[in-house]
């Protein structure tokens, strides 16, 4: 099992791209939670979301790392890894 995740050092800065997810906005839809890609901040929804946008997003683009775009949540997770993290490093 593996102890640690070598994306860690490649997450960015990012600009949130949408106060919302913004495929669910493209198509009227809604969401349950938010999140962030630490690659290219693509806002997606969770996978209680119907349409689970940000696990869609790491299926097409291949960016790693998202952050939970709630409010007081700083919690991350790497898909490549399926490690959960209490916190992203600071860039
Ligand atoms: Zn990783
Ligand atoms: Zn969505
Ligand atoms: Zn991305």
């Amino acid at each position: 099992m593996k102890t640690n995740c070598e994306h860690l050092s490649e997450i960015k800065v990012v600009q949130p791209s949408a106060d919302g997810c913004e495929d669910c906005l493209k198509i009227g839809d809604n969401w349950v939670h938010l999140r962030l890609c630490e690659t290219c901040g693509h806002v997606g929804c969770c996978d209680n979301s119907k349409n689970k946008h940000a696990t869609k997003h790491f299926h097409s683009t291949a960016h790693p790392i998202i952050k939970s775009f709630e409010p007081n949540e700083n919690w991350g997770y790497c898909y490549v890894d399926e490690m959960f993290f209490e916190s992203l490093p600071t860039v």
